[in-house]
């Protein structure tokens, strides 16, 4: 049996979370893959039904589950409360000890939704790994009057464990890498491009290259399809995937993989909360399947995860979509399309 935790969370979360493990389920029992779930609260509901966002029992089950789904946290309504929504989710990827955070982009459907030229945007496939552990965001931050630094540091040992991530991902997909720092100017840089080189001997069939931060953001909106795996540290990350994230077309498709050293991964949508459209059931919960299917590529359960991701993709081409990516299609129809699919390809 394989323990799924499910943490739907506040706003649109548990309507996506909803269509996703549905998915799960009938993949499950049409495949025999054993998948069991279990709901916990978490975020901003588990404020306001035990106090914290992130409960003992909702950890423990997380601790011991096989992967954990998660849906979206945060709302205005929390704003003022001691313990916000999102600081769950810091303490939970803490706890799971998650260093490498997954998240891909692919241009679908001929590139018409993308905001890039459609010629230069279609094909496109990345994947951006980011290091969750590091850099300057976990660094000494300083204030002084009228001055204040953040110190930016890394060791090899985070490095080379994220850059074992990236690679095999690269394996899996077109067998190239790109890693991307600023070594003219950093000295984390300089131990990021040696150690990463030194990885890549362990890896002779994948291609690595090296780029600038700064070249990269102007390449990724020029020639997003030179890109197979970007492998980054947190903050060059933090931007870079926020900037690939928008070239699909909706922030409503991407989903999302944050892995450790073997334990249990956290998978998410990469959208908030939206709590403007929560309840109206006309949130896309695409994001929330990707992620799903990401889960089952990293449980190792054959092509479950393909058959997924596949009529996920064939649900989009078909024209079902829902109103962010300018349809009529609701969550919940949206989801039953998928299913249709699975019926009929598992
Ligand atoms: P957070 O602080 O949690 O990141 P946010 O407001 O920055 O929240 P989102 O909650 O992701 O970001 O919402 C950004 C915009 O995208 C909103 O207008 C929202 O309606 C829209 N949006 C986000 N996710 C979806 C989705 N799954 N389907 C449709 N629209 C979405
Ligand atoms: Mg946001």
């Amino acid at each position: 049996m394989i323990n799924i935790a499910v943490l739907p969370g506040d706003g649109i979360g548990p309507e996506v979370t909803r269509e996703a493990v549905e998915c799960l389920r009938l993949l499950s029992a049409r495949r025999n893959l054993g998948l069991h779930f279990t709901e916990h609260d978490f975020g901003g509901v588990a404020i306001d039904h035990h106090g914290t966002p992130l409960p003992e029992a909702t950890l423990h089950a997380c601790l011991a589950a096989d992967a954990v789904l998660l849906g979206a946290v945060g709302g205005d309504q929390w704003n003022d409360c001691p313990v916000r929504p999102e600081a769950g989710l810091l303490e939970i990827r803490q706890q799971l000890g998650l260093y490498a955070n997954l998240r891909p982009v692919k241009v679908m459907q001929g590139g018409q939704w993308s905001p890039l030229r459609s010629d230069v945007a279609a094909g496109s496939d990345i994947l951006v790994v980011r290091e969750l552990t590091g850099g300057i965001y976990y660094g000494e931050h300083r204030l002084a009057p009228g001055e204040a630094s953040d110190l930016c540091t890394y060791t090899r040992e985070q490095v080379e464990r994220v850059a074992h991530v990236a690679f095999k991902a690269a394996r899996a997909r077109s067998g190239k890498v790109t890693q991307v720092d600023k070594a003219n100017v950093l000295a984390t840089s300089k131990l990021w491009r040696s150690t990463v080189t030194d990885v890549a001997r362990n890896y002779p069939d994948v291609a690595l290259d090296h780029l600038y931060v700064d070249a990269c953001a102007m390449a990724v909106v020029t020639e997003p399809r030179r890109f197979d795996v970007v492998l980054t540290e947190n903050l060059f990350g933090d931007i870079l995937s926020d900037l690939l994230s928008v070239i699909g077309g909706s922030i409503g498709l991407l989903g999302s993989a944050s892995l450790g050293n073997g334990g249990p991964g956290l998978f998410e949508p990469i959208h908030g909360s939206a709590p403007q459209i929560a309840g109206l059931n006309i949130a896309n919960p695409a994001g929330a399947i990707a992620s799903a299917a990401m889960m089952l590529d990293e449980l190792g359960l054959g092509d479950g995860g393909a058959v997924l991701h596949e009529a996920l993709e064939a649900t989009l081409m078909a024209g079902c979509r829902t109103p962010d990516l300018g349809g009529d299609a609701s969550t919940s129809g949206f989801g039953e399309e998928v299913r249709d699919r699975l019926r009929v390809r598992s």
